[in-house]
This record gives structure tokens, sequence and C-alpha cells, in this order.
């Protein structure tokens, strides 16, 4: 059964960090001038988060254990997005669960840094000390970003209202020419199984295989990496404030600083699906912390033997323990492919997020440029409402697009291109694949230490605040 049940300012399909984020920064500005917005996500929020306000503030006082193994590392630009009095966010991440990086080590083959950063090449922030970013788990940003969204769902008329339901189908309403939602409701409840929203706009923030774009007719270039995302939650021999990154031939490694004051980290290992399924699947956590430990020492021991076996640097965090997290699995992979809409609206429709851009996570950029959709996006839509122009208008997806998709793009490429960067290799082993290794290691430390270079890299990595 099929009938239009409710008309609404504005449709964000999708409940991930990015379309909670849209909503978030939408929600007092709706309520504000008398706006709806809903909220459509498949999945229904946990009964635990039911509102109570000090919830997140309870896990506070607990001592610190992680949540669960994915995390994102959210720049100084995003932080203050989350932080705005539009957003207010931020301050519900209990602190335990945000933790700040202030130095970025970069690792090719050898044991020496081929880039380092440090949170003071931020010479444009006004805070002392400023960190790089902040690695801030998953589900305790979720949880701040619902703690959030309760405050502002007591009005039924204005505000952000929660649908649970699955989008299958899209159309346009003849008279009004506004895209019309087919949700799937909880199939519990026979009389109410497919509800019809109508709005004036929808956002597609349902991630990177967004049915929306599909079912808009929006096109999407994409190309597989070949390559798998182990992720994870280890135990260092000591607490630190480092994000490190190693590129090995089969990917990047990266360890990152996690319970606010860095005793355990997170891992990010890119490396091949084969790989990657004896890592998560096959291996005891014995086997998987040496592998760990092996491929931040030597990437190949045997070709390392001149230099090796070498104690560990000091500089190199020691894995030595998997923490067992609250939540199962320990450990978990994800297939990494890049992908980009040449175009990010249509017809009252607009992409945010994973549904506009998908990026390697080798820099941990995607929430972010995520989330600096999301504010361009708020602004113009508020903007709008302030002076009574129809958010759905060409004018105003237009110019969204125009901010954003080139910066998008920028990063896109630039991520692609390091990537590459550091995958290329001669021929095993031969003195010009040694020399070629060397030459690259030598012009990366010598672009890194040429400061406006280093700084313009921060700059980029940092959202440019
Ligand atoms: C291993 C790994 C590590 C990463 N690390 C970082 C990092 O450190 N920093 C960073 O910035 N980025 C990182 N990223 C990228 C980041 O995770 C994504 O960019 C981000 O999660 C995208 O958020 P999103 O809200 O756009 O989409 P998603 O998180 O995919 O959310 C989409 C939502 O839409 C809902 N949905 C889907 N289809 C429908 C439908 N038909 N109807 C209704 N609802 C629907 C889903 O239930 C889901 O809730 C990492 C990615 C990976 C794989």
């Amino acid at each position: 059964m099929s009938r239009i049940t409710r008309a609404v300012d504005v449709a964000i399909v999708g409940g991930g960090l990015v379309g909670m984020a849209v909503a978030a920064g939408l929600a007092d500005a709706a309520r504000a001038v008398g706006a709806t917005v809903a909220l459509v996500d498949a999945s229904a929020w946990p009964p635990a988060e039911g509102g109570r306000r000090e919830s997140v503030r309870d896990q506070a006082e607990e001592a610190y254990r992680p949540e669960s193994v994915r995390t994102s590392s959210i720049t100084p630009a995003a932080r203050d997005f989350l932080n705005s009095d539009a957003v207010d966010v931020w301050r519900r991440v209990p602190i335990e669960r945000r933790t700040p990086f202030r130095t970025m080590k970069v690792y090719g083959r050898r044991r020496h840094p081929v880039m380092r950063f440090e949170g003071r090449d931020r010479v444009w922030s006004d805070e002392d000390d400023p960190p790089l970013g902040w690695i801030v788990e998953n589900t305790s940003l979720l949880q701040a970003m619902r703690e959030r969204l309760l405050t502002s769902t007591d009005d039924e008329r204005a505000g952000v209202q929660r649908l649970v339901g699955q989008v299958q189908q899209l159309d346009w309403d003849a008279s009004t020419g506004w895209p019309l939602l087919h949700i799937a409701r909880d199939a519990s409840t026979p009389a109410a199984r497919v509800e019809r929203v109508a709005a004036r706009l929808v956002v597609a923030a349902d991630g990177g295989r967004s049915s929306v774009r599909r079912l808009a007719d929006l096109s999407w270039y994409t190309q597989p990496y070949h390559q798998e995302a182990v992720v994870a939650v280890v135990h260092t021999r000591q607490p630190h404030d480092t994000a490190w990154q190693r590129f090995l031939s089969t990917g990047p490694l990266a360890v990152l600083p996690m319970g606010g004051r860095g005793q355990c980290s997170n891992i990010v290992w890119s490396t091949t699906p084969d790989e990657a399924h004896w890592l998560v699947q096959e291996a005891s956590e014995a086997a998987f912390l040496h592998e760990v430990n092996r491929a931040l020492h030597a990437e190949d021991a045997e070709r390392l033997q001149v230099e090796a076996p070498a104690p560990p640097s000091s500089d190199w965090p020691e894995a030595t323990e998997l923490v067992a997290p609250r939540t199962p699995p320990t450990r978990a992979h994800f297939p990494l492919h890049l992908g980009h809409a040449p175009r990010y609206y249509r017809n009252h429709v607009v992409l945010v997020g994973d549904a506009a851009h998908v990026v390697h996570p080798l820099a941990g950029q995607g929430v972010n440029l995520g989330l600096a959709d999301a504010e361009s996006l708020c602004r113009r839509v508020t903007a709008a409402w302030h002076s009574g122009r129809d958010v759905g208008e060409e004018a105003l997806l237009a110019a969204y697009q125009t901010e954003r998709l080139p910066q998008n793009a920028l990063m896109l490429a630039s991520l692609h291109g390091i990537r590459s960067w550091f995958a290329w290799r001669l021929a095993e082993d031969t003195p010009l694949a040694q020399a070629a290794d060397a030459v690259r290691s030598l012009g990366m430390q010598a672009a890194t230490h040429w400061t406006p270079l280093r700084r313009l890299f921060v700059q980029m990595a940092t959202g440019g605040k």
C-alpha cells in the first residue's frame, strides 16, 4: 500500500555520521522558522540511547574501554563545525573518546620518517599546543549526535522527525516537482509497510552505495583499489599522541592513539584481500600482533637483513596486547574503492558524504570531507529559510556544488596520488629499485623539511583550520 503520509521541507536519507551532522546542523534553524526535517535511516537507534542527556557523561566516569574498532580522525576544521552553536555535538563526546594527536610520522620502507608534521605547523591556529586532529570512536560521535537530536525532536510540528525505514523508490510529484520517497517501514506493521514522503529537498547521505543517487539518476565513477582495510584495537607499550603511518608495498598501516591519553591504539591497515582475510578471520590474536609488529619494524625481513634484525626503534609503537573491546568483533575488514559523482544534484536531490565521494582511508579524510559538505549545505539551507527562498531551488544546489566539488576532487586526486606514489615500485631488489626508493625518500624528506611546503600539507590535512 502506498500513500503520501507526510510532506517535509528537507528529507535526509542516511543516519551515518554525515546525515546526522546535517540533521543536527538544521535542527535549530528548522524550529526557528517552523520548517520540518525528516531523518530516514534503515536502522533504529539502539534503545539504550533513550534520551537521558547525561548518558554520555556517565561513560566518562568509567575507566576507559574501547567501544568499537571503527574510529575517525577528525580535523580541526571538522571539529569547529561539530563544535559550532548550530551543531553543538563536540562537547557531548566524552573526552576519553576523542584523543588528540600532535605529531604525525610517515614512514616508507626505511626506518626514518620520510614525513613528519607537528601541531605547531598550524601557525594560523590561536590554540596553545594545537593538535593536528583527534581520533574519535565512531560510536561515540554517533551517540553524541543522537543525544543532540533528542533535544530537538520534542516539538512534532518543527525540528527533526525520525523515520526508520529503507528508501526503495524515488519519483517526482507532477504538480510540485518535489521528490517522493517510497520508504519501506517496519514489516511488522503491514498498514504502514510503504510510506511516501514528499520533500522540497532530499539530501542523500546514504553512503558509498547510495540508492538515492542511483534512483535520482546521478552518475558515479568508481574504481576498486583491490585492497581491504583491516581495523583493530591494540595496546601499546607506552601511551602516545602520535599518528604513525607506514607505507608497505601492499598498502599503508596506521597506528592511531585512542583512549584520551593514547593508552590504546587503533590499527588501520590497508592490504591485499587475501592478507586481510587471514589477519581478521584466521590469525590468532598472538599471530595478528606478531604480524602488526613485523610490518611496523620490517616489511621484508630478508630484504632488510643488512639493517635488521634491529631492536625496535624507540620511535616505533610496540603492539603488545590486543584489547578485548566490549563489543566483538575485535577486528574487522572493509573493501576499499574510490568513487566520485561528477554532479552533486539533480531535481531537488543533493548528495553529501560518501554518497558523493569515497576516498582511500590513508589520510583519514572521508568523514571530514562529508562534514565539510554538511557545513556548506546547512549554511545555504539556513540562509534560504531565513530569506523565505525554496531550499530545493537550483541556484542553491549549484552554489553548494561549486563550493564542494572542486575541493573534494582535489583531495580525492591527492590521496590517489599519494597512494600510487608509495605503491610504485620498480622490479624487486634490483640496485635500480633501491636507488629509486632512496631518491623517493630523500625527495619526500626534503619536501617536508621545506617549511612552506610542510605547512601547505598540514593546511590541507587539517581542513585549513
Ligand atoms: C577502515 C576505514 C577507516 C576510515 N577512517 C576514517 C578517518 O579516520 N577519518 C575520516 O574522515 N574518514 C574515515 N573513513 C571514511 C569514513 O568512514 C566515511 O567517509 C564515512 O563513514 C561516511 O559517512 P556517511 O554518513 O557519508 O555514510 P555511511 O557511514 O555509509 O552512512 C550511510 C547511512 O545510510 C543508511 N542507508 C543506506 N541506504 C539506505 C536506504 N536505502 N534507506 C535508508 N537509509 C539508508 C545506512 O544505514 C547508514 O546509516 C574511513 C573508512 C574506512 C573504510
